[in-house]
């Protein structure tokens, strides 16, 4: 690991004051100074000399500004610095948002997430191999204009979904999904301390040509926290993830689906998210088109599959992943069909 040095801000407004303070960079994530939430994957990425900041600012005491879940008047508020843990366990997100709970769940290990942090963990970067390691060959994510090693190389965890001749990495985490599934928004602070939101559909960017600039965050802007939108749809709602390996692991698929049925199980409104399968937290649009108004039985449940994976694209080693993909989808809808919820 490089040398670095550690700042500890108080407050927001210090935090931020630290963040503003450096030189443009093209994005966040090739700053010189980074904010430290948990660490577990910054410091994973300084340890493999990934990222090389020069400069961490630890976020640690904006957890009584940005570190509390509220019940809103029109649906949940989540903080950037509350842990996974705490969200995954928090009684109102079990009840009312289980997507929520489930995919906290079933993310990383238990040690990992009482250490990270929900702003952390939504800016988490792909598990390429060819990403994370210098000697392993070429990577426009990493080193701009070098070229694309697992195009074809390894790529049975990459995506299938969004990819460019660029890259082809996926986003790798789990409570991502559930917030873009449920349309959720993201609240931001720039570093001159003006405030935004915007649909978490569009904080992350799709690969292109520039595969290094992974979302639309400037430099020094800080994640305060998540709203997510209540509405019919979330009790009946549930995160379906396959992976490897049971302990803790990473999704090859999975399926973050919320449903408003009518009688007879008309779908009055799905709202689907996918994950392991794409380049960034991908909302299945096309598959909530096609389910809207019809009644849910599994062959609906495999028309909508079918849709979201019509613009499928795989490259070898992962040509599993469409059918894995819509079979995820299909079992993720009728499971959450089936599900008793209480009124
Ligand atoms: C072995 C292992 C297994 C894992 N398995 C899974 C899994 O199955 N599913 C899953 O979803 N994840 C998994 N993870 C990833 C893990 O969940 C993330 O490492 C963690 O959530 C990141 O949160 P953190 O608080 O530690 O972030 P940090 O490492 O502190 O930060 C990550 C990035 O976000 C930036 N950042 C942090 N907070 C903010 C903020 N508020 N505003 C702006 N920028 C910010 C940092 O500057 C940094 O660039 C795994 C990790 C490991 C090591
Ligand atoms: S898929 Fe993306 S992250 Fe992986 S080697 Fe290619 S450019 Fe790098």
């Amino acid at each position: 690991m490089r040398p670095f040095t550690l700042d500890r801000p108080a407050d927001t407004v210090e935090a931020l004051r630290l963040g503003g303070d450096q030189p443009a960079a093209d994005a966040p994530v090739r700053a010189d100074a980074q904010y430290l939430a948990g660490g577990t994957t910054l410091l994973d990425l300084m340890k493999l000399q990934v990222m090389t900041p020069a400069r961490l600012i630890d976020i640690a005491a904006l957890e009584e500004e940005h570190g509390r879940i509220e019940k809103l008047e029109d649906g949940l508020w989540l903080g950037a610095m509350v842990p996974m843990a705490d969200a995954a366990d928090d009684p109102l997100v079990r009840e009312d948002y289980p997507v929520i709970a489930d995919a906290l769940w079933q993310a990383a290990s238990p040690q990992l997430r009482n250490m990270a942090r929900l702003g952390g963990n939504v800016l988490q970067r792909t598990r390429c191999n060819y990403f994370r390691s210098l000697n392993w060959g070429a990577c426009n994510k990493r080193a701009p204009g070098s070229g694309c090693a697992a195009m074809n190389g390894v790529n049975r965890r990459l995506a299938v979904l969004g990819t460019s001749d660029h890259c082809i990495a996926h986003y790798p985490g789990d409570f991502a999904v559930a917030l873009v599934s449920l349309g959720a928004e993201v609240s931001i602070l720039g570093a001159d301390g003006t405030s935004r939101t915007i649909a978490f559909e569009d904080l992350h960017r799709l690969p292109g040509d520039t595969p290094h600039i992974e979302t639309n965050l400037a430099v020094g802007d800080l994640i305060t926290g998540f709203r997510v939108p209540a509405g019919a749809w979330t009790r009946r709602s549930l995160y379906l993830k396959v992976r490897d390996r049971a302990s803790y692991d990473f999704a090859l698929a999975s399926a973050a689906v919320a449903l408003d049925l009518a009688e007879g199980g008309i779908v009055r409104t799905a709202r689907i998210g996918l994950g392991g399968l794409a380049a960034k937290p991908w909302r299945a649009h096309e598959a909530e088109v096609t389910l809207s108004g019809s009644a849910l039985d599994e062959a609906s449940a495999r028309r909508a599959a079918e849709a979201a994976f019509a613009d499928a694209e795989t490259h070898g080693g992962n040509d599993f992943k469409p059918e894995l993909g819509r079979r995820t989808l299909v079992r993720a809808l009728l499971e959450a069909q089936a599900k008793e919820v209480r009124a």
